[in-house]
C-alpha cells in the first residue's frame, strides 16, 4: 500500500490536456486582482506568507495561484497539496479553481482539509504504524465510550476522573504531536498522574479495534514522516507547491506535518489572519504564522490592506473591537467603498424574542426593504457563538415555513436510530404509512429478503391497497413461510396493536414510544445475542458493537424530546417538517450555522444574536483560556479569542450586520437574566444603529425614556416591580447601550409591521403572584411556583408542574367567570 504510483499516474493521465496548454502568462484572471496579490499569485518559487486582515482576497489570491500553477503547466494538479479547514471551503476553493479556469477541475486528489487529505494518506501507510486501511475512524461519542471503559478497567472512579476530561488531555497531546511514548515529564500527573499510563492503553486498544480518532490522523501521519525517511522523501519529491488557507489555526500537528512536507521544494504559500486566529481552545497555535519568516527564510511576504468585502461602517465596527486586544500584530485596513448603512444594535426580552424578530428581518429582507433590494435567503446567514442557540431559530423558521439550514450542525433527526424509530412510530400512527414501512419492515431483520418483499408489492399493486394490507394475503396464501412468515405475523400484529393502543389513549404517548421500540425488536437488536446459559446466569448483555450505545443514547434522547409534544401525531408532524427543510438542497435558505464554522465565508446579510456576556464571550472559554503577559499587562487568553471571533463574525457581512442580545435566555433549561456582551460596549458609536426593540414599539426612546411609563411593555423591561424581582440585570443600563441609546434616538428605524404585535404579554404575567391559587383551562387547577418571562411556572393538582403562557391562566377564584 506504499507506493502511489498506481492511482497518481491515473490521475495524472486524466489532466485535461487543454489544462497544460493553457500557458497564458497574461491570462484574464490575473487581471482581477491587485498588485499585491498579482504578486503573491505570480511568486511561484520558494516561500510566500500573505499575512493580511479580514476580505483583503487572501483566499482569492491563494485560488488564483492554484489556477495559475495549472495554467501555465508549472505543475499538474496532483502535484499540488492545497489544505484548508473546512470541507466547505475546500468545496468552495475547487469551484473558485474551476471558474477561474473557464472548466471543472479535475483530479486534484490533494485538495481539502487537513484531516481529509491525511486520511487519505494514513489509508496508503496504514500498516507503518500497525493498522489496516481499512481502519474506522472514531466520531467524538465513540472515542469517549472507549476511554469510559478504560478508565473503569483501571479502577478509576469515572465520577471523579470523567472520561471526558481523559479525552481532552489526550487530545491536547495529539494536538501537540506527543505519542504515549514522549508525554513530558511536566504532565505526567496529568489525570490523577494516570493521564500517560491510559494514553498507551487507549492507542493500543484503538489499534486493536482498528480504529483511529481525529487527532490519530494527523499524529500517525507525523510518526510515518519521522521514522520513515523513504516515505518522507517520496512526497516531499511530490508535493512541488503546498498552500495552505487559515494558517493561523494550524496546531502544532499541522504544523509539523506541513513543515516536514514542505523541506523538500520549499514552495510553500500559507495565508492567514492573525486576528482570525479562533481554535486556540483546540490546540491552534497562532505563533506558528508568525514565526513563519524564520522558518522559512527568504520567505516572500506580501501584505494586503484593501477589504473588497464590507461597507466601511462593517469594517470600522470590525477594526474597533479587534484594537482592544493586546497581543496582536495591529494591521491597516481600508476599502474603497463609501456606501452602506450602519452596524444595526438591537436588544430584546428573550431568546425567543430574539428569533421571532430575526425571522421577521430575514422575510422583511427578502420581500426587500428600507429602500434595500431584495435579497435571497442563500445572502444571509445567522452566526451563533453555541449551538444551542440554534434551536430557537430552528424552532422559530418551521413555524413560519422560513427554509433554513443548519450547517456543521448535530442533525439529530437525520441519524439513522432515529429516522428508524420515527418509521415505526409513523407506522403506529399510520399503518398505511408506505415508506416508514418499507424503511423498517426489515429492521431489525425479519428474514425478508428481495424475493418476499417482491411478492408483497405485487399484491399491494393488484389489490390497490397499501404493503402492511398485503402483508396481511401474502400470510392467508401461505406466500411467507419459516422464519419470515412467523417474524410477518408478529410485525403486523405489532402495527395493529399499536395502532389501536394510540387510539385507545391508554397509555402517554411517551410510554407508548418506549413500548413500540422495545416490541418492534429494535431495542433488542443493539445487543448482542446471548446464550442459553448467559440469560439463566442474568449476565449483562453486552452491546452489538461499539456504536450501539451511542445509539442507544439517541433514543432515549428521542424519547424525551417527546415531553414537549401532547401526542405522537403532533410530535410526527414537528419532525417531518425538520426532515423536509433539511431535503431540497438546490432551494435557497437562510444559514444557520456556528461563528466557528463560518469562518472564511461571506454572506450579504449576517445576524449576530446572543451578544450577551457568558454566552458570547463565552464564560467557559474566558474561564479555560488560561492569561498570559502581554507588555507587562496580564491578559486573558481566552477572552482575547473570543474578541477575535467577534471580529471574524462582523466581517463575513458585506453589506448588513445585524447584533443583537436578549436580557433572558433559556439555557440547558434554565431562565437567566443576561447582560448585554462587553463587545457591544467596544463598538464604534458612530457606526452603529440601535434599533428600536420590538418590546418599545409604540412607545421610542421619547419622553417616556427607557425607563419611563408609556407603555406597561416598557414599564415591564425597564422598572416595574416585577422587572426587578425576575430580572437583576437591566440590560438598558449598561454605559454602552446608553451611549448607543442617544445616536439611536436620532434616527429610526421602520420595524417590519407585524413586529407590533411582538411584545410580551407583561400585564397578564404581572396579574399573578408566587404562592397564587389558579386555573388552566387544560390543566385545571394548580399553584404559581414561578414567573419566567411571560410564563408562569405552575405545580397542577393532577397534572403535575409545567410551564404555561400567563395568558391562558386565571384566579381560581375568577375561573367560573372567565370564558376561555
Ligand atoms: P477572510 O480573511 O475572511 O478569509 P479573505 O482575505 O480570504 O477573507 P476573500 O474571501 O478572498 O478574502 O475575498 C473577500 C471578497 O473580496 C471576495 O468576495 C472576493 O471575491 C473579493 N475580492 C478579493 N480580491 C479582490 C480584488 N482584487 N478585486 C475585487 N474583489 C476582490
Ligand atoms: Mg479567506
Amino acid at each position: 500500500m506504499n507506493s502511489f504510483s498506481e492511482d497518481d499516474a491515473f490521475e495524472a493521465a486524466a489532466m485535461p490536456l487543454s489544462q497544460r496548454a493553457m500557458a497564458r502568462p497574461n491570462a484574464a484572471y490575473l487581471d482581477s486582482l491587485n498588485p499585491a496579490q498579482r504578486e503573491a499569485v505570480q511568486t511561484l518559487d520558494g516561500p510566500v506568507l500573505m499575512l493580511a486582515g479580514a476580505g483583503t482576497g487572501k483566499t482569492k489570491a491563494l485560488t488564483t495561484r492554484i489556477a495559475h500553477l495549472l495554467a501555465t503547466g508549472t505543475a499538474r494538479p496532483h502535484e499540488i497539496l492545497a489544505v484548508t479547514f473546512t470541507n466547505k471551503a475546500a468545496r468552495e476553493m475547487k469551484n473558485r479553481i474551476g471558474g477561474l479556469m473557464g472548466e471543472a477541475v479535475e483530479g486534484m486528489p490533494w485538495l481539502g482539509t487537513f484531516h481529509s487529505v491525511c486520511a487519505k494518506l494514513l489509508r496508503r501507510h496504514a500498516e507503518l504504524v500497525g493498522l489496516k486501511s481499512s481502519f474506522t475512524i472514531l466520531d467524538t461519542d465513540d472515542q469517549i465510550r472507549l476511554m469510559k471503559q478504560l478508565i473503569v478497567a483501571a479502577g478509576i472512579d469515572e465520577k471523579r476522573w470523567p472520561a471526558r476530561m481523559l479525552s481532552g488531555i489526550i487530545d491536547g497531546w495529539k494536538n501537540k504531536a506527543i505519542t504515549p511514548e514522549n508525554v513530558p515529564v511536566a504532565d505526567s500527573g496529568a489525570f490523577d498522574h494516570k493521564g500517560p499510563q491510559l494514553y498507551a492503553a487507549y492507542q493500543r486498544r484503538l489499534l486493536e479495534l482498528n480504529a483511529v480518532d481525529f487527532g490519530d490522523i494527523l499524529l500517525h501521519m507525523v510518526v510515518i514522516f519521522q521514522k520513515h525517511p523513504d516515505v518522507l522523501e517520496q512526497y516531499q519529491r511530490w508535493f512541488r507547491y503546498i498552500l495552505v488557507d487559515e494558517y493561523q489555526d494550524t496546531n502544532v500537528a499541522q504544523y509539523m506535518w506541513l513543515r516536514l512536507l514542505a523541506a523538500g521544494h520549499k514552495n510553500i504559500c500559507c495565508v492567514g489572519d492573525d486576528d482570525q486566529s479562533i481554535y486556540g481552545w483546540r490546540g491552534a497555535e497562532v505563533g506558528n504564522i508568525l514565526r513563519f519568516e524564520a522558518d522559512f527564510p527568504g520567505a516572500h511576504v506580501v501584505r494586503l490592506e484593501e477589504n473588497y468585502r464590507s461597507t466601511p461602517h462593517i469594517l470600522a465596527a470590525a477594526s474597533d473591537v479587534i484594537s482592544a486586544n493586546k497581543g496582536r500584530l495591529g494591521k491597516t485596513l481600508f476599502t474603497s467603498r463609501t456606501d452602506g448603512e450602519k452596524v444595526r444594535l438591537i436588544g430584546h426580552w428573550d431568546g425567543e424574542e430574539e428569533a421571532r424578530w430575526i425571522g421577521e428581518e430575514v422575510e422583511a429582507m427578502q420581500r426587500g426593504t428600507r429602500g434595500l433590494n431584495p435579497v435571497g435567503l442563500d445572502a444571509m446567514a445567522i452566526l451563533v457563538r453555541a449551538s444551542h442557540q440554534m434551536r430557537a431559530f430552528e424552532d422559530r423558521f418551521l413555524s413560519i415555513g422560513l427554509p433554513y439550514r443548519v450547517i456543521g450542525g448535530p442533525r439529530f433527526y437525520e441519524r439513522m436510530e432515529i429516522r428508524d424509530a420515527m418509521a415505526y412510530f409513523r407506522l403506529a400512527v399510520n399503518r398505511s404509512d408506505q415508506l416508514a414501512f418499507d424503511r423498517v419492515v426489515n429492521v431489525p431483520k425479519r428474514g425478508m429478503g428481495p424475493k418476499g418483499l417482491a411478492a408483497i408489492a405485487e399484491i399491494a399493486r393488484d389489490n390497490e391497497i397499501g404493503s402492511i394490507d398485503a402483508v396481511g394475503i401474502a400470510l392467508e396464501r401461505g406466500l411467507l413461510k419459516g422464519k419470515a412468515g412467523h417474524a410477518m405475523s408478529e410485525f403486523l400484529q405489532r402495527i395493529e396493536q399499536w395502532n389501536l393502543q394510540v387510539a385507545a389513549d391508554e397509555y402517554t404517548h411517551i410510554e407508548l414510544a418506549e413500548l413500540i421500540l422495545e416490541e418492534s425488536g429494535y431495542i433488542d437488536s443493539f445487543f448482542a445475542p446471548q446464550s442459553d446459559e448467559e440469560i439463566e446466569r442474568s449476565e449483562p448483555r453486552k452491546h452489538k458493537d461499539l456504536e450501539a450505545p451511542g445509539r442507544l443514547e439517541n433514543l432515549k434522547e428521542l424519547v424525551k424530546a417527546l415531553e414537549n409534544f401532547e401526542n405522537l401525531q403532533g410530535f410526527l408532524e414537528h419532525i417531518s417538517l425538520v426532515m423536509e427543510n433539511e431535503t431540497d438542497e438546490a432551494e435557497e435558505k437562510v444559514s444557520i450555522m456556528t461563528l466557528h464554522a463560518a469562518k472564511g465565508l461571506e454572506f450579504p446579510a449576517v445576524f449576530l444574536p446572543g451578544w450577551e456576556d457568558g454566552l458570547f464571550p463565552s464564560q467557559r472559554g474566558m474561564d479555560e483560556g488560561g492569561t498570559k503577559m502581554v507588555d507587562g499587562e496580564r491578559i486573558s487568553i481566552g477572552l482575547e479569542e473570543e474578541r477575535r471571533l467577534a471580529y471574524v463574525g462582523i466581517t463575513r457581512a458585506e453589506e448588513v450586520c445585524t447584533i443583537s442580545f436578549a436580557s433572558n435566555r433559556r439555557v440547558y433549561g434554565q431562565w437567566q437574566s443576561q447582560m448585554p456582551s462587553r463587545f457591544i460596549d467596544e463598538l464604534p458609536p458612530d457606526h452603529v444603529e440601535v434599533l428600536t426593540p420590538p418590546g418599545l414599539y409604540g412607545g421610542g426612546y421619547g419622553a417616556a425614556g427607557m425607563g419611563g411609563s408609556a407603555s406597561p411593555a416598557i414599564a415591564g423591561m425597564a422598572g416595574s416591580d416585577l422587572h426587578e424581582k425576575a430580572h437583576k440585570a437591566d440590560v438598558y443600563n449598561s454605559p454602552g447601550w446608553k451611549r448607543l441609546q442617544a445616536r439611536g434616538a436620532q434616527r429610526r428605524m421602520s420595524q417590519p409591521s407585524e413586529a407590533r404585535n411582538m411584545t410580551i404579554d407583561l400585564d397578564a404575567v404581572s396579574a399573578f403572584t408566587e404562592g397564587e391559587r389558579v386555573f388552566h383551562q387544560k390543566f385545571g387547577y394548580g399553584e404559581v411556583m414561578g414567573i419566567e418571562g411571560d410564563k408562569l411556572l405552575i405545580e397542577f393538582d393532577k397534572a403535575g408542574s409545567k410551564h404555561v403562557v400567563a395568558r391562558f391562566v386565571v384566579s381560581a377564584d375568577q375561573a367560573d367567570d372567565v370564558p376561555f
